[in-house]
């Protein structure tokens, strides 16, 4: 019987059998011709990771157990105790939580750079300093970074760059082909795209960058299961496809919002009056992406009541599935950031952030009417 399946199965075991000595020689001296253990690598956590480096276009990528991990990997593959990280302060709360919380505690140190200096690092960098981590669209606000500049003022000091390019996805922008040194992703959110499995991965520009992620993904633990890569890769196909229907749908979102007498701001790329709009539109091929946010009045109870009237927009603190959802990333995402931190950013009780899906548009614009009506 010759079984030959189209798809890779789900080789859902921690670890693979060897003849005798000699295989598991072969195991070490010809790497890639065989498996060993399923943290090291496994047919499928591999599949992943060579779908997410073929759109990043980089030298090589390890699949991660969550988009935390990707950063918590990605910061270990520049950093030891002593260093020190700048870290955009539009970025996400676990990135911070990682950052103040834990890795501080294991001798990393962090500052963050506002928005506006992410291109003049000079006043920002130490003798210690190791890489800046950016967002390419920020979250929840969707500020644009011009990575070009960001990779242009890094390499001035000697700076490595690290983007999280999960809210953009590589089919708007390739963060390496601008000069990044590493593009991450919460795989969670647009890669896999239906809101069931938690991953992440981190894609380098050089072989021997992705070398050290693989090591350090092998070593500390962070390797992605069979299962949960397996469903990766099944989301990752349609991912041209979803990313083109969430792109429209959050455009006629974001038009219909910035025209309704409820809503105080709209922050999205796509929309003309965006500061980064030019930036995002050269940026992302014409496209703007899946998220928006905007602004009621800064009261509990008229936010309450948008979540509790809209049925399409359920209140789900994630993002990007085929299914819309809202959040509110001050009592979520960014709970962890300090009140400084959220004061400047303008992360207030009237902010609400959507995800928009990628359902039959009027459906969407018809429940929203209705929620803030
Ligand atoms: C969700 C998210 C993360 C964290 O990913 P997990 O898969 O939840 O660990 C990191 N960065 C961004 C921008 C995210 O949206």
């Amino acid at each position: 019987m010759n079984i030959t399946p189209k798809i890779t199965p789900i080789y859902q075991t921690s670890v693979f059998k060897f003849d005798d000595l000699d295989a598991v020689q072969q195991y070490f001296d010809e790497p890639g011709s065989r498996y060993l253990y399923s943290r090291n690598g496994n047919p499928n956590s591999d599949e992943l990771a060579e779908a997410v480096n073929r759109w990043e276009g980089g030298a090589g990528a390890v699949a991660t157990g969550s988009g935390m991990a990707a950063i918590f990997a990605a910061l270990l593959t520049y950093c030891q105790a002593g260093d020190h990280v700048l870290c955009a302060a539009d970025i996400y709360g676990g990135s911070a939580a990682l950052l103040n919380g834990e890795l501080a505690r294991l001798g990393i140190g962090a500052s963050y750079v506002p928005f506006e200096e992410l291109y003049a690092l000079g006043p920002y960098v130490r003798p210690t300093t190791k890489l800046l981590l950016c967002e390419t669209m920020s979250n929840p606000l969707l500020r644009v970074v011009d990575l070009r500049r960001a990779a242009a003022a890094c390499r001035q000091h000697g700076l490595k760059l690290v983007v999280d390019n999960t809210f953009s996805t590589p089919v708007l922008t390739k963060p390496l082909a601008h000069g990044a040194d590493l593009a991450l992703h919460s795989v969670t959110k647009y890669l896999a795209g239906h809101s069931d499995v938690t991953a992440g991965a981190v894609v380098a520009r050089t072989p021997d960058d992705a070398d050290r992620l693989r090591q350090i993904g092998t070593v500390f633990g962070l390797t992605l299961s069979p299962m949960e890569s397996w469903l990766s890769v099944r989301g990752l196909k349609t991912l041209r496809l979803r990313v083109a229907a969430h792109c429209d749908n959050a455009l006629a979102v974001a038009e219909f919002l910035a025209g309704h007498p409820a809503v105080q701001a709209v922050y999205y790329p796509g929309l003309p009056a965006h500061p980064q709009h030019a930036l995002a539109a050269a940026q992302g091929q014409g496209l703007f992406g899946g998220m928006l946010s905007f602004r009621l009045p800064d009261d509990a109870a008229a936010v309450n009541r948008f979540m509790r009237r809209s049925a399409r927009f359920p209140f789900a603190p994630s993002l990007a599935g085929v299914d819309s959802s809202c959040s509110h990333p001050l009592h979520t995402s960014h709970r962890a950031l300090t009140d400084a931190q959220r004061a400047e950013l303008g992360i207030t009780v009237g902010l609400v952030r959507l995800s928009v899906g990628i359902e039959p548009v009027a459906e969407l614009l018809a429940d929203l009417a209705q929620a803030l009506g």
